[in-house]
């Protein structure tokens, strides 16, 4: 199958995850089908080839999961964004505002050398607060944003709209 038809077929709506109201879209099916994550990496670096891609930057915890196969693929190293509190050397960190509260998404201040091309990788873009804050971070240590590629976008939270001047790249929308 396609990847549009696995990710429509294997990734599920769990209810009232993680509070009441909200559909989460859980990606477990689809790293449980045998061709689920092999797919997924083949769409996510196919257009990448051949275009210089030094580093792919994966979001914490999921992103780490398609960022890490993707970054052996493409011959690029990989970094790993994550919340708060969780990287031992000296970081960059972006804040953002959750509708309670705030989040933050830290980067190590030497993955990323001045110049290199990253390709950053999630796997759903929401309100889009975690990929903007993922390609400010790369930008502020001198990176070039090739691409903000993630399996599942949720149209109805406009996420895009605040990654307007990024190449976004998604797989699926719902
Ligand atoms: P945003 O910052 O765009 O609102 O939310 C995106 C981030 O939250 C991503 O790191 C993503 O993993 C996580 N996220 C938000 N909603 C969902 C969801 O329904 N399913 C999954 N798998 N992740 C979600």
């Amino acid at each position: 199958a396609d990847v549009k038809t696995l990710i429509d077929r294997y990734v599920r709506d769990v209810p009232d995850y993680p509070q009441p109201g909200v559909v989460f879209k859980d990606i477990t099916p689809l790293l449980a089908h045998p061709a689920g994550l092999a797919t997924v990496v083949d769409a996510l670096v196919e257009p990448l080839q051949g275009r210089g891609i030094d580093l792919v930057a994966g979001l914490e915890a999921r992103g780490f999961i398609f960022g890490a196969p993707a970054a052996v693929r493409l011959g690029a190293g990989f970094v790993p964004l994550r919340k708060a509190g969780k990287l031992p050397a000296q970081t960059l960190a972006e804040s953002y505002d959750l509708e309670y509260g705030t989040a933050t998404v830290e980067m190590h201040a030497d993955a990323v050398t001045p110049g290199s091309r990253v390709l950053v990788v999630d796997d759903v873009l929401a309100t889009g607060g975690t990929g903007r804050a993922a390609v400010d971070l790369i930008r502020r240590a001198g990176g070039t944003v090739v691409e903000f590629s993630v399996l599942l976008e949720l149209g109805f939270l406009k996420g895009r709209e605040r990654l307007a001047d990024v190449d976004l790249r998604v797989l699926a929308t719902v």
